[in-house]
């Protein structure tokens, strides 16, 4: 937890907070501090700060906060991802977080287990304890949403094109012969596959509408590696990429 998220019941004043459960934890377990130290706070979907820690026990911590600065620019990439096992899905949904993306779709295909949408860990208060993971570690307070389509076939000819409007469409797929762009891009939907990767029809369909199959090498790499890979290597390309925006003049 490299940020204090938090949400606007901890308010007890218009300054100040009070933390209790697992961010006190946190605050005197891991970070061991005590009161007169700053931490980096932020308010969820809101700005980011500091927060002084005014009183802190076993039971509660009162901190004073000062948040005046913009969280980081969100990334412009659409992730379009086959629903993965659910052990693996709060961790990439912890990392996607983390890289800055915002909108995630989580969709159904030919190799994705049906009884994988039963999985408790598709409840919304269960993303959501992901989701304020992956924003504390970045220091992010721009809660991405998650959006859940079962059937391959009805979410790419009804709701995808919508979806990707008019920005680069790509599918990763490790045996197609290109490779990732390396130009720069406005803004990007990436489609994932599952564990056993999308069944030729579904190349296919998602080819018909504008997409184009990228492979990252002949290595193929489980779907949480993927997905940080190839989010970090197409996130220099994008213009959004808060690495250049925030460039100092030489
Ligand atoms: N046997 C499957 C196949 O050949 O598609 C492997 C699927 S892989 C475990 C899961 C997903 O990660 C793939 O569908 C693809 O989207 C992405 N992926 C993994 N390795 C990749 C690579 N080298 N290049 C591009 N995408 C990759």
């Amino acid at each position: 937890m490299n940020l204090l998220l938090l949400r606007p019941d901890d308010f007890i004043k218009p300054s100040q907070v009070q933390i209790r459960g697992r961010r006190l934890r946190h605050i005197n377990k891991t970070l061991k501090a005590k009161t007169g130290d700053f931490l980096k706070a932020g308010l969820l979907n809101g700005k980011i700060g500091r927060a002084e820690i005014l009183c802190l026990n076993q039971e509660v911590a009162d901190l004073r906060v000062d948040l005046t600065e913009q969280p980081p620019p969100p990334l412009a990439l659409n992730l379009i991802l086959a629903l993965p096992r659910p052990k693996m899905l709060r961790r990439i949904l912890q990392a996607a977080t983390s890289l800055g993306i915002k909108q995630i779709h989580l969709i159904g295909s030919w190799r994705v287990e049906k009884s994988y949408w039963q999985s408790p860990f598709l409840e919304a208060d269960k993303i959501h304890q992901q989701l304020i993971l992956g924003l504390e570690q970045a220091m992010d307070t721009q809660l991405p949403e998650v959006h859940l389509h079962p059937y391959f076939k009805p979410f790419v000819e009804d709701k995808l094109d919508a979806i990707a409007g008019d920005t680069t469409r790509l599918v990763a797929h490790p045996v197609a012969a290109a490779s990732l762009p390396t130009t720069q891009l406005a803004s990007l939907t990436l489609a994932i596959g599952p564990e056993g990767g999308f069944i030729p029809y579904e190349i296919e369909k998602l080819t018909e509408l504008g997409f184009s199959a990228v492979s990252l090498g002949p290595r193929i790499l489980t779907v949480e590696v993927a997905v940080s890979s190839l989010v970090s290597r197409l996130a220099y390309n994008l213009e959004s990429d808060s690495r250049k925006t925030h460039n100092c003049a030489p």
